[in-house]
């Protein structure tokens, strides 16, 4: 059968969880907390399940969750958004990318995207006929982390230019984009015809005292974004596939042209459960940027004599380092050997890329109890 997405195979968060469950090697690879989501919101669950709340919700999402959506906009980045015409709920922020792109990407319309980028936006752009152009982000070194090289992008930019996606917290490299880098991207693509997909699902992880730089903040670039969010990271449950969009008005119509013929909607009783506790408990996103960044230091202290170099996160739950001081493999045979010979899942940095850089980088992901980051690093310190 002629594929339509020949180069495509099994993404790599399925490739290295299965080959961690094979080898029944710690998992540190596919992002997922191996804690549970809150007891709270776990009771309203299933009280919801128990309340008869089991059948189709409105396509746009349960008008209580986008109200509480809503409020928390407007309390975090202090816009005004309007719950029936700028918040759809949606089936993770897997879909609500794809729907974007869908939406607005057509026959031969190039979308720009930065490298190492997550790796759904590449198969969804070739499946709404666009193309994808990888714009290469700077390496990391002298401390430095990975940062966008806006001069290469702007000469990337052409009249087929229609979708532009960024991601901050960025996964996999663990970057946060800063109010610069906002400004300078408004005024590259300003009066352009050209749409920013700004995937936030990492916005309550950033750390340092920093906070999260939303295109929602930011007047020029909210009138022309998607902004994406996901419930599965801020609770804890990405099981569960929930998320939401936010666009403006004239883009959720179109938003939702796709959405209503993707999904549908969203399952009911999640939904319920997740606005009573974002009423009832809107301290626990408060909370989360602490909690990850004494993750993040426990996970970086205890492989501080391990053979990595590293460059703390800024952001997300994951951390890079790069392993050339212990190894001369491409990345996906030394993650390999690493979960196979060592019992230590890790994901390669070269399925991010269109091109991927000559370098020795791979991905851990440290949102584990401190004791698998324990049992975890005492191999990596091995090595
Ligand atoms: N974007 C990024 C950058 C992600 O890391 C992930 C998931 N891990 C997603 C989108 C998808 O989120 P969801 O699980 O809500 O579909
Ligand atoms: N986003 C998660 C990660 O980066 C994985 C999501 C998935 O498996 N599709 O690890």
């Amino acid at each position: 059968m002629r594929s339509k997405l020949p180069q495509v195979g099994t993404t790599i968060f399925t490739i290295m969880t299965r080959m961690a469950q094979a080898h029944n090697a710690i998992n540190l690879s596919q992002g997922f907390p191996d804690f549970d989501c809150p007891a709270a919101l776990r009771e309203r669950v299933s009280y919801y399940l128990n309340d008869r709340r089991n059948q189709y919700s409105p396509m746009t999402g349960v008008p209580e969750l986008r109200e509480q959506i809503a409020i928390k906009v407007q309390s975090l980045y202090g816009c005004r958004v309007d719950a029936d015409q700028e918040i759809t709920v949606t089936s993770g922020a897997t879909e609500a990318l794809f729907d974007a792109i869908q939406a607005t990407v057509g026959n031969g319309d190039e979308v720009i995207m930065f490298d190492p980028a997550y790796d759904s936006y590449d198969p969804a752009v070739r499946l709404a006929g666009g193309v994808p152009m990888h714009v290469p982000m700077r390496q990391p070194g002298d401390g430095r982390s990975w940062s966008i090289d806006w001069d290469l992008f702007a000469s990337r930019i052409t009249q087929r230019t229609r979708l532009v996606i960024i991601n901050s917290p960025h996964n996999p490299s663990g970057s946060v984009l800063t109010r610069q880098d906002l400004d300078t991207l408004a005024g590259l693509i300003r009066d352009r015809d050209i749409l920013v997909l700004s995937d936030e699902v990492y916005e309550h992880m950033v750390f340092g005292g920093g906070r999260h730089e939303s295109v929602l903040c930011h007047a020029e670039l909210k009138e022309k974004s998607f902004a994406v969010f996901s419930f599965g990271k801020t609770y804890h449950a990405t099981g569960w596939k929930a998320a939401y969009c936010v666009a403006p008005p004239a883009l959720t119509a179109e938003f939702r042209k796709v959405h209503q013929f993707v999904t549908f909607t969203s399952t009911s009783f999640i939904q319920y459960a997740i606005a009573d506790f974002m009423r009832d408990c809107p301290e626990h996103h408060l909370q989360l940027s602490d909690f990850y960044q004494q993750k993040r230091d426990t996970f970086c202290r205890l492989i501080a004599d391990a053979r990595f170099t590293l460059t703390p996160s800024a952001g997300t739950y994951f951390q890079c380092v790069d392993y050339s001081a212990i190894s001369d493999l491409p990345d996906m045979e030394f993650v390999t050997w690493l979960c196979e010979e060592k019992g230590v899942a890790a994901i390669p940095l070269s399925p991010f890329y269109a091109e991927a850089p000559d370098s020795r980088v791979i991905r851990f992901c440290f949102c584990k109890d401190d004791s698998t980051l324990e049992t975890a690093a005492a191999v990596l310190r091995s090595l």
